[in-house]
């Protein structure tokens, strides 16, 4: 059959049942709350099966960050697999978060054989608690090259081990980090883990200046929200650039897009819906606090957004949430495409970080509080974050880029490129009363005393929201809108960790030598206060971060707009950034180093692909098709205006070929000195060689016959379901 046949014959079958390729759901939602976390060995579990002592051990390791003491790892296991055999596992698996951007596993089964014609089903508390991954084969930017550090996997006990299910059986997995032999981290958790002890360091610093002696942690609490299309798969199934890269590189806009805005919070789809259910019974299963789904802004867009939780379970359970996305999709006959960018000229998909700090007694240091000390506190912090957003908003750029990313930030998408901070109406003239305090102090009584006066009612509401700002501040919390869709929250939160921890400790140093100088307390903090502040007020924007204007303005108060992965390389490991890690432990600089290689290597093959992928298309599908579609057309013509048409299509058919030509060209002549150069070449000469070709195509889509057309259209990929 022809491909557009094919084409046809999948619209007619969505049409007639949508429903069609869906595997029946045999979940009881009825069970939800009894449900919940059931998949995980959680606390209640290990308390239920692990002997006192063993328990209290393991939980002290948990809760404490204390290392582990390896005389529990065999009763552990022992519990664990007794556990895992029950719920139908067949295999074990470390499981963990390399610098490719996904999660890696290798499963081995438990069952191994025993004596002639006999097995019995072992697992040890050795095999609990290292694990011995082939590390060759993962990237790791050279380091293994200095070291010949092979790495291994090291269970981390604070992410529960959960039992992951597929159609024929299901598997235990252990969450774990991924680190050589000489110590350094080849994965997105270690460093993760690292930021999160300077934050608390520092956090718990302060809290005791500010007088609370009870709290003994305080851990960073993130909730992302995570965007998404779902398109049907028989039709993704024809199309090979989503296949090979994730995203549509040919297209032409479709008549209806997003203009008339009604697929916001609009009514679920049937068929999406029951995709949703499937998806939040298993996440429940697994302990992911799934609260919220809804139609997001572009056809064939939606959302999900868990509840916050500490930081290190959130990345784990975000990156759980996408593979469960994707495999669910499946079983009801949708490809989810979790790509920033999937379709030119309809907005992308982002993952919104919400960000917070918390104590272990449930106190957000982020919520602006009731009494004037709870202001001072809040005040305190919140400053802090405002000084690091502006003192490292390059590297919280850094942190959010890559390929597919750019096409959100710096492009005609928004949340842009330059950071800067939104706080609302109410908190952000707090804010400039209090960057004049001590400028003009005594010019007037001041108008804000902190430790004395109390804080105007801080809205929580949409209304108070400003979407065009990357880094806004919602009433209790940050939400970082620059994280790309398909990315791991985990490395633009540990950007985010230890650039809050370095301004914490900065502010604190001062706050202690301002008391050992004998200053009053609530003194000290407002003048420290009023001085980051004013200091830093030019990250503040309340306006609309998407316009013309505040790139000229940002561009004047000195805040750096990074449009490109390729500019943003440098940062990963320049001084600034590699004193930085270094102070507080996160990187050393052998592992920054590294990481600038993997991401710049990671941005190269992306876009050759995708320009390989482009030229594949343009030549083998498109071209002919046009052509085709010309020989008709040419048979056909009699009348002058029908001649014209034709004359109208050789000259894009001929741009088309030039421009396939030029794109070949710069392919092959790839300059390769250094990563660097590498990725400033694709970025200025290989994707705009590649845009102009798609620009011509989708030229070609609306002139040439549609029967012909070899792909399915954007109509078809976001309407029909
Ligand atoms: P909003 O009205 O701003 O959308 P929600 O309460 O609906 O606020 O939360 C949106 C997201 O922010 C959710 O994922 C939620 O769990 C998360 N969130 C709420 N409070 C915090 C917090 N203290 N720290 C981190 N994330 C939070
Ligand atoms: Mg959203």
């Amino acid at each position: 059959m022809p491909s557009n046949s094919v084409r046809q014959k999948i619209l007619v079958d969505i049409a007639a049942d949508p429903n069609s390729s869906a595997v029946p759901f045999a979940g009881k939602t009825s069970d939800l709350k009894s449900l919940f976390g059931n998949h995980t060995f959680n606390t209640e579990v290990q308390k239920e099966r692990l002997p006192e002592k063993v328990f209290e051990s393991l939980q002290n390791t948990i809760q404490n960050s204390k290392q582990l003491d390896p005389g529990i790892a065999e009763t552990v296991a022992k519990a664990m697999c007794a556990w895992a055999l029950e719920h139908g596992a067949t295999h074990f698996t470390h499981w963990f978060q390399p610098m490719t951007g996904s999660t890696a596993e290798k499963h081995d089964c438990f069952v191994i054989p025993a004596g002639p014609g006999a097995a019995i089903a072992k697992f040890s508390g050795s095999e609990l608690v290292r694990g011995e991954p082939d590390a060759s084969s993962f990237p790791s930017g050279g380091l293994r090259a200095t070291f010949e550090a092979r790495g291994y996997t090291a269970w981390d006990p604070s992410s529960p081990a959960f039992i992951f299910r597929h159609k024929n059986g299901a598997t235990l997995v252990i969450p774990t980090l991924f680190v050589s032999w000489t110590g350094e981290a080849l994965d997105m958790r270690t460093p993760l883990l690292r930021s999160m002890a300077a934050l608390e360091q520092q956090s718990l610093r302060v809290l005791k200046l500010f007088g609370n002696k009870k709290a003994k942690h305080v851990y960073p609490t993130v909730g992302a929200e995570q965007e998404y299309f779902l398109i049907d798969r028989r039709l993704a199934a024809l199309r090979p650039d989503l296949q090979v890269t994730g995203r549509t590189l040919f297209g032409a806009k479709p008549p209806k897009g997003q203009e008339l805005e009604d697929n916001y919070f609009g009514s679920i789809p049937e068929r999406v819906i029951g995709f949703m259910t499937e998806l939040e019974y298993e996440a429940i299963l697994l302990g992911i606090p799934v609260r919220t789904r809804h139609n997001e802004v572009a056809p064939a867009q939606f959302e999900v957004a868990p509840l916050f939780e500490p930081a290190n379970l959130a990345v784990d359970h975000q990156m759980l949430l996408m593979q469960l996305l994707r495999n669910i999709a499946v079983r009801h006959g949708f490809y989810c495409l979790l790509h920033e960018k999937p379709f030119a000229g309809i907005n992308g998909s982002g993952k919104h970080t919400n960000w917070s700090m918390m104590t272990d007694e449930g106190e957000n240091l982020l919520d602006p509080g009731d009494t004037p000390h709870e202001n001072a506190q809040f005040l305190f912090f919140t400053s802090a974050v405002l000084r690091a957003v502006h003192q490292y908003g390059d590297l919280l750029r850094m942190s959010v880029s890559g390929a597919n990313n750019d096409h959100r930030l710096g492009a005609n998408e928004a949340p842009p490129a330059i950071m800067s901070v939104f706080l609302g109406g109410a908190l952000d003239e707090v804010f400039h009363k209090l960057a004049e305090g001590t400028a003009a102090a005594a010019k007037k009584q001041d108008p804000i005393e902190i430790g004395v006066s109390i804080l105007p009612p801080l809205k929580r509401h949409s209304e108070d929201r400003n979407r065009t700002s990357p880094f806004a501040f919602t009433g209790n919390k940050f939400e970082f809108r620059a994280v790309g869709s398909s990315q791991n929250v985990a490395r633009s939160t540990t950007v985010l960790n230890t650039i809050v921890a370095e301004s914490l400790d900065y502010m604190a140093g001062l706050l202690e030598e301002a008391l050992k100088s004998k200053k009053d307390f609530n003194a000290a903090v407002h003048d420290i206060v009023c001085k980051t502040i004013k200091e830093h007020q030019a990250v503040l924007f309340n306006g609309n971060c998407y316009s013309d204007e505040w790139k000229k303005e940002a561009k004047k108060r000195g805040l750096p707009n990074l449009i490109t992965t390729a500019e943003c390389l440098p940062l990963i490991n320049s001084k600034k950034t590699v004193d930085l890690m270094t102070k507080y432990k996160v990187f050393s600089k052998i592992e920054a180093d590294s990481r600038h290689e993997i991401y710049a290597e990671n941005y190269i093959k992306t876009i050759r692909i995708e320009a390989e992928s482009a030229i594949e298309i343009a030549e083998t599908m498109i071209l002919p098709a046009v052509l085709k579609y010309k020989t008709v057309l040419t048979s056909a013509a009699t009348t002058k205006l029908q001649k014209e048409l034709i004359h109208g299509l050789d000259g894009l058919i001929d741009t088309l070929i030039e421009q396939l030509a030029k794109l070949k060209k710069l392919a092959v002549s790839v300059p390769e000195e250094s990563v660097q150069e590498t990725a400033e070449y694709y970025c200025g000469k290989v994707i705009p060689a590649m845009t102009a070709l798609r620009k011509t195509a989708d030229e070609l889509e609306t002139a040439a016959d549609d029967a012909l057309w070899p792909m399915p259209t954007y109509t078809e990929l976001l309407f029909a379901r």
